[in-house]
């Protein structure tokens, strides 16, 4: 299934890194909206910000998102992460870009995002891992979104949350 995760938690920060170095990652994808903060958001909570910071010191980290450069870069620069904004997953061209700036072929990266058919679809169609987050603010979607949405209940119905194997 081209959609179906490698792992999936609740939220970002509590992805452990013995699990992306089990996996041999060097370098991180990661979406913004509802993954970093909620969509109509500016402000990242402390835990996540804290895990992200951690992420940088042992992984390259990239920010990949649909949203415009504008919102991107005022959650990047705090950050002091590179990133692609206003591309439009799950097209792999984006992933494959994303591959070269981060210089890694894609098995050794893993995207990390909130939507099924955006960002795991693009990963796992270019052979990188992925993890899935649940969205911090589903209520706060766009139309589209919120659409897609509609048929992932039943498919993460089928998986068991992964931090339940890492003590989270
Ligand atoms: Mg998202």
């Amino acid at each position: 299934m081209v959609y179906k995760p490698d792992a999936f938690f609740t939220s970002i920060d509590k992805i452990p890194f013995s699990l992306l170095d089990l996996w041999q990652i060097q370098g991180l994808i990661l979406d913004v909206d509802n993954t970093l903060l909620p969509r109509t958001s500016y402000q990242i909570s402390p835990e996540i910000r804290d895990w992200v910071l951690e992420a940088k010191k042992r992984y390259n980290v990239l920010i990949v998102s649909n949203n415009t450069v504008r919102k991107i870069r005022r959650v990047a620069d705090p950050l002091d992460l590179p990133f692609i904004a206003w591309t439009i997953k799950p097209f792999s061209l984006y992933f494959h870009k994303a591959y070269r700036k981060l210089g890694l072929i894609p098995e050794k990266v893993c995207v990390i995002g909130d939507q099924l058919f955006t960002d795991i679809q693009g990963a796992k169609r270019t052979n990188a891992k992925a993890i899935y987050v649940s969205p911090l603010a589903p209520d706060d979607d766009l139309p589209w979104t919120k659409w897609r949405r509609k048929h992932e209940p039943k498919i993460l119905a089928e998986w068991s949350k992964t931090e339940q194997l890492f003590d989270a």
